[in-house]
């Protein structure tokens, strides 16, 4: 007899430094919730994929790999980057490998000021910070499109080619304009360099006002990205669904997350809204071999990156109640380090889990 609950296939690509600790945790907390609710079930995956086998085989996803994953419903990732392994090669052998094919083309990057924590920023309050930034995550600066020449010579040149297509920039934009137009504010902020980047960037901004015209209920204001910097530190409350390039929005969910709290509590997801592939979920931070191993890795940015997983999945009830439990723990002050607090990996997994099992 099987019973009619849905059933998701997770693949777990747990990867490199804290990913391991992050991933288990996340993990954890969302066993806890499918056994406590009973509404879903969930059934994980694991791959070792990680700069570990590079160093070993000399690449990071074996041969068939990428078929394997497309059998998924979603892909829960940790971090990728080892300190005896160039940053490029990371980045491009694994969390690229997997975005560009499986069209994962809109990374979606939400930050808030969670109950119990506080921002560096002052007189922020709680409900002051709270953006989603939409990063187009196919194309713009990183392309991957350029060369080197002269190599060794004093004249050597390394040019780095931004591509933004037409295709590219209407579609995140339409993303974009969904994603606000679900939120309370209805508000677009569409990030722009178009002063000084004179070609991609002004037809960045002709496509976003040509898509915008689909959507006379959101509010569209158009920012230069350096001007960007100082509202979003100045008046957070002014923001709320933000859109930009690749490279722009790469730096700003970066501020963002630590205007929040810390770099530890933000999820980013990377979707094919087509929902033609698996669509993969990661927390913003990266593998952060300073504290690798030492047990006070923030679980957070994963708890938060598993609500993503659930919304995604349509799970919107246990995607709220999940982030609710993960609020209320930080209420309790149950805190790592990079918050202010002295509880480690463990304590905060574990007050999580507690948290989910009286939702039954
Ligand atoms: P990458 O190149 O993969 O982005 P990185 O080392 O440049 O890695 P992060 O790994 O994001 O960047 O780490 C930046 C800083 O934030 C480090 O000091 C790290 O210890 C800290 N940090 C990152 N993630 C967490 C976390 N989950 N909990 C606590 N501290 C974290
Ligand atoms: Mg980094």
């Amino acid at each position: 007899q099987t019973s009619a609950i849905p059933s998701y296939s997770i693949a777990s690509i747990p990867a490199d430094g804290i990913g391991p600790e992050v991933i288990n945790a996340g993990i954890a907390a969302l066993q806890a919730l499918a056994d406590t609710l009973e509404t879903f079930k969930l059934d994980f995956t694991h791959y070792d994929w990680s700069s570990e086998t590079y160093k070993k085989t000399g690449r990071y996803i074996p041969d068939g790999g990428l078929e394997q994953l497309k059998k998924h419903d979603a892909i829960l990732f940790g971090a990728v980057g080892a300190p005896d392994v160039p940053d490029h090669i990371s980045l491009w052998g694994l969390r690229l490998a997997i975005c560009q094919p499986l069209q994962q083309y809109a990374n979606v990057r939400p930050t808030k000021v969670f109950r119990g924590t506080q921002s560096p920023l002052r007189n922020c309050a709680t409900g002051d910070l709270d953006w989603v930034i939409i990063r187009e995550n196919s194309e713009g600066e990183y392309a991957g499109q350029g060369g080197r020449s002269h190599q060794g010579r004093p004249w050597e040149i390394g040019t780095e080619t931004a591509i933004f297509s037409r295709h590219g920039i209407e579609r995140i934009m339409r993303f974009a304009f969904e994603t606000a137009q679900q939120r309370p504010r209805k508000l677009l902020t569409v990030v722009t360099k178009s002063n000084a980047q004179r070609n991609g960037m002004v037809l960045w901004d002709e496509v976003a006002k040509a898509v915008s015209q689909e959507f006379p209920d959101v509010t569209v204001d158009k920012m230069l990205v350096d001007a960007m910097t100082t509202r979003m530190v100045l008046k957070p409350e002014t923001l709320d669904t933000i859109v930009a390039t690749n490279l722009h929005a790469d730096i700003l969910s970066d501020l963002a997350a630590a205007l929040a709290g810390s770099i530890g509590i933000a999820p980013t997801s990377n979707l094919d809204p087509t929902r033609e592939n698996p669509s993969m979920f990661e927390p913003i931070h990266g593998s952060a071999f300073d504290i690798t191993g030492m047990g006070i890795a923030n679980p957070v940015g994963t708890f938060w990156t598993a609500v993503e997983m659930l919304n995604w999945l349509g799970e919107k009830d246990a995607a709220v109640k999940l982030l609710d439990c993960v609020e209320n723990v930080c209420e309790q002050g149950v805190l790592t380090r990079d918050l202010g607090g002295k509880a480690t990996t463990k304590e905060v997994t574990e007050a999580v889990v507690a948290e989910i099992q009286k939702l039954k």
